[in-house]
């Protein structure tokens, strides 16, 4: 007879939370009943505990076993519970005595031979155990590295119960946290590779340093996803709060790289145009997982091929793109994951694809039809466009002046950053970048630009090539212009700059 209650942690989206594992071992017919509203996989929990025990040499008490997980009304999944419920039934049964477990949170999944296997989410986990009153974890070796992450928490590691077993005792069988690779600076790929596309070189630095959606329209060959894939490597690197957003979302999907550690990189992500719904929004059956959207939170998310993207899928983004998070209904719970990105979009001209304008074979019509799906809801988010054209011989043969690498960029787009996060603040709103600062205030005092300035972006609303929104977003990328020259405010050249870059030659 005996009763044992150890802290494990549920996940509900990026969200950790406390669960209590109580066991009880009473006299008798032998059977196992498991309650706190367990999924299928929580079920099997029993099948590998059992045998796990068994195989590392414990005994399996041949009693009444209850295993209960507490709150019932928490959804729980998946295989993380293992070894807290492993734990449980160690002391329950009078195998391991109750004070080595005090203050322990167990995170891993057991293998039949007992070894301990690691899970994802356990960023998140040992976050929320490190704001309660656990003062250790133990996780397997292979989450190691993550879990040394979270400070605050003395974190062990165990290749198996057995040997987890006699670490708490006192002896030989717990493992240190290996120490860290040195963070490396990392600006590749380089934007030095790219020859040519000048114009499109320079709205991805306005892009990066006011934080601008992007759409590039041209031929396929132009160097459209070369350029998308240069665009994180000039954002600002990750600060602690925000790598530690972005790696507990990795660490869910299963994506964490023990030799990266911590994201320190603005992440980006290109999914393909056939991907399905949960793989880009998030989703899935049992723990729901993050998408495309939520894995390149603080960083890109690169649609190539717009028209070629479902309009359902087109449609699930607009929400989030505007709230910067996605919200996941299940039965139980809303599973929420942030989603706060930069857009990047890419489209060929036409559906023909054709190198040149003269070698287009669309109708009148299909053209039509296609730049009907340009201009959808994501269109409207889009602050910079640029048409590319194939690069001409004298930049492919090297005649031209040699191109500026990454690091350059990066330190420009770095340093208009936080001028715009400092003056914004200073003002009230925030560290914000630019483009987060409403159209509302921009056209007020004092902040408001004088008509000498804004002549050209007035004209073209008068004219009505552009719209009230559109004359906001030249605003926005005029003040994102001005932070990257160093100008207290932007000039008549910056928002001309601007509007052309706004109107992308007319799409
Ligand atoms: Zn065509």
């Amino acid at each position: 007879m005996g009763y044992a209650r150890i802290t494990a942690v549920g996940l509900v989206g990026v969200m950790g939370h406390l669960v209590t594992v109580e066991a009880h071992v009473d006299r008798g017919q032998a059977r196992v009943v498991l309650s706190g509203l367990p999924d299928a996989v929580l079920g099997q929990a029993r099948d590998r505990v059992r045998s796990a025990l068994v195989n590392s040499g414990f005994q399996w008490p041949d009693q009444r076993i209850a295993i209960n997980l507490l709150p019932a009304s928490l959804p729980k999944h998946g295989s993380s519970f293992d070894l807290a419920i492993a734990l449980a039934l160690l002391v329950a049964s009078g195998q391991l005595p109750p004070p080595l477990i005090e203050g322990l949170v167990p995170v891993g999944e057991l293998g039949l031979d007992g070894k301990i296997r690691p899970v994802r989410g356990v960023l998140p986990s040992l976050m929320a155990a490190r704001d309660s009153p656990m003062r250790a974890a133990v996780v397997a070796p292979g989450n190691l590295r993550e879990a040394a992450l979270v400070s605050g928490l003395a974190v062990h590691g165990a290749v198996g119960l057995r040997e987890l077993v006699a670490g708490l005792a006192g002896g030989a069988g717990l493992l240190a946290v290996p120490e860290p690779d040195p963070e490396i600076e990392d600006f590749t790929p380089d934007l030095a590779d790219v020859v040519g596309q000048d114009q499109a070189k320079r709205a991805l630095e306005i892009a990066a340093a006011g934080s601008h959606n992007l759409m590039l329209l041209g031929p396929p060959g132009v160097g459209k996803t070369m350029l998308a894939e240069r665009l994180p490597p000039l954002l600002p690197r990750l600060d602690d709060s925000a790598a530690m957003e972005v790696t507990a979302i990795h660490s869910i999907a299963g994506r964490f790289e023990q030799r990266a550690g911590l994201v320190r990189r603005a992440p980006f992500q290109a999914p393909h145009h056939s991907a399905s719904m949960p793989a880009l929004i998030g989703g899935g059956s049992g723990m729901p997982r993050p998408g495309a959207l939520s894995l390149a939170h603080r960083g890109v998310l690169f649609l190539d091929e717009l028209p070629e993207f479902r309009r359902d899928v087109i449609d699930a983004l607009r929400q989030p793109l505007e709230s910067g998070e996605i919200n996941i209904n299940r039965s139980a719970a809303v599973v929420r994951f942030p989603a706060r990105v930069l857009l990047m979009l890419a489209a060929n001209p036409c559906p023909c694809a054709a190198a040149k304008p003269n070698d287009c074979e669309c109708t009148a019509v299909a053209r039509g039809r296609y730049r009907s799906k340009l201009r959808g809801p994501l269109m409207d988010r889009v602050d910079l466009q640029v048409r590319l054209a194939p690069v001409g011989r004298s930049a492919l043969f090297g005649d031209e002046p040699t191109q500026e690498d990454s690091r350059t960029v990066a330190g420009r787009v770095l340093r208009a950053r936080e001028a715009a996060a400092a003056r914004w603040s200073r003002a009230g709103y925030g560290r914000l970048p630019n483009s987060e600062i409403s159209g509302a205030r921009l056209r007020k005092d004092p902040w408001r630009l004088p008509r000498s300035v804004v002549g050209v972006a007035d004209w073209m609303l008068d004219s009505g090539r552009l719209s009230a929104r559109g004359y906001d977003r030249v605003i926005r990328i005029g003040w994102s212009i001005a932070d990257l020259a160093g100008r207290e405010r932007p000039e008549e050249g910056d928002i001309a700059e601007a509007t052309e870059l706004r109107l992308g030659n007319a799409v």
